[in-house]
């Protein structure tokens, strides 16, 4: 574990918006580490919204539907989608 954070330490990261198809990106000539949030959590959230309207569905075609889904949506949709389902969630646990 202390091997893992210590090179975790060696890098920068930064918590930003890349693009609708990139959770996470290094670039290794600055070893700068982006990580993207808000497509994290609304690749997650609409893979269980998946989940909920079609219960039948299998992990394969409901990971292609929610990538589907996000696709299809702007950049200030998915955000509104995040910011939405934080405001109802409240605090992190
Ligand atoms: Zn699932």
């Amino acid at each position: 574990m202390e091997d893992l954070l210590n090179l975790i330490g060696e890098h920068h990261i930064k918590f930003c918006w890349i693009d609708k198809s990139t959770v996470g990106s290094i670039d290794p000539s600055n070893d700068v580490i982006k990580i993207s949030p808000y497509l994290l959590i609304a690749e997650t959230l609409m893979h269980e919204m998946v989940h909920c309207q079609f219960p039948r569905l299998d992990e394969v075609e409901t990971e292609r539907r929610a990538r589907s889904r996000i696709q299809r949506m702007t950049v200030k949709e998915i955000k509104r989608m995040v910011d939405f389902a934080i405001i109802l969630g409240g605090k992190l646990c």
